[in-house]
């Protein structure tokens, strides 16, 4: 007869931790539990989800009392081509080290952990509120960059998501340009630097789709612009855009 044995279980356990040992995707401690997203508890609670306080439009987190209709001070300034945009986190010090490792240390499969936060917020925002029928498409990585790199992190993220939440996925479009880094450009010269370096890919159709476009960070949204802009040319009615994580509007 099979007997309870707490001492059995015990080492179950320890051999188990032992064969598979899991660790914070932040900090790189040992972790008991997957619940926090391949976060250890101490590094999940560090993390600043984005919820009220939010721009209406970016989706970028800014300061309470900024603007009486919830949008920000960019966003009055801009059109955009996209509907809208969220982000689930703001860019912190909890969440740039491990995106930098998705995206530069070969840490491939950090992007379930960071796909399933996406797909937990998509859930209970987005996706509750509407009946749109989502089509998933990453935002594209210029070929070189790809062969660098392995893969291409959006695309990652977005294959993820579809899986999890069993939407349709398609790559509509492709990066025909490489670009400089953003980080040290103005908002206006982003807008400059990405202007024209997408296309739509050979015998993809966005005409009368809504697309979720997928990214891993938001800076002031200049890119994910440049897609909406491809795809609302080319007849999608509706685009929004979902990423990881973004900078705090001003
Ligand atoms: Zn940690
Ligand atoms: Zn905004």
């Amino acid at each position: 007869m099979f007997v309870y044995n707490k001492t059995f279980y015990y080492f179950l356990k320890k051999a188990l931790d032992f064969a598979y040992p899991v660790f914070c995707i932040n900090c790189n401690s040992k972790i008991q539990t997957l619940f926090y997203f391949g976060f250890c508890k101490t590094c999940f609670r560090r993390l600043i989800f984005i919820k009220e306080n939010s721009c209406r439009k970016c989706g970028r987190f800014f300061a309470p009392g900024k603007s009486e209709k919830n949008i920000c001070a960019q966003c009055r300034e801009n059109a955009y081509y996209f509907e809208k945009c969220f982000s689930v986190l703001i860019f912190n010090e909890y969440i740039r080290k491990p995106l930098f490792a998705f995206k530069y240390s070969g840490k491939k499969h950090y992007g379930y952990f960071f796909a399933s936060l996406m797909a937990a917020s998509l859930k209970k925002f987005l996706l509750k509120e509407t009946s749109s029928n989502y089509i998933i498409a990453p935002v594209p990585l210029f070929r070189k960059r790809k062969q660098q790199r392995g893969f291409n992190q959006s695309k990652i993220l977005a294959l993820h998501i579809t899986k999890k939440l069993n939407l349709s996925y398609d790559d509509f479009l492709i990066k025909t340009m490489d670009t400089s880094s953003q980080t040290e450009l103005s908002k206006k010269q982003r807008r400059k630097n990405v202007r024209g370096v997408f296309s739509i890919m050979q015998k993809k159709n966005a005409k009368g789709r809504s697309i979720l476009l997928i990214d891993d960070v938001m800076t002031t949204g200049a890119t994910l612009n440049e897609c909406a802009k491809v795809l609302k040319k080319n007849g999608a009615k509706e685009v929004v855009c979902l990423t990881l994580a973004s900078v705090p509007a001003l």
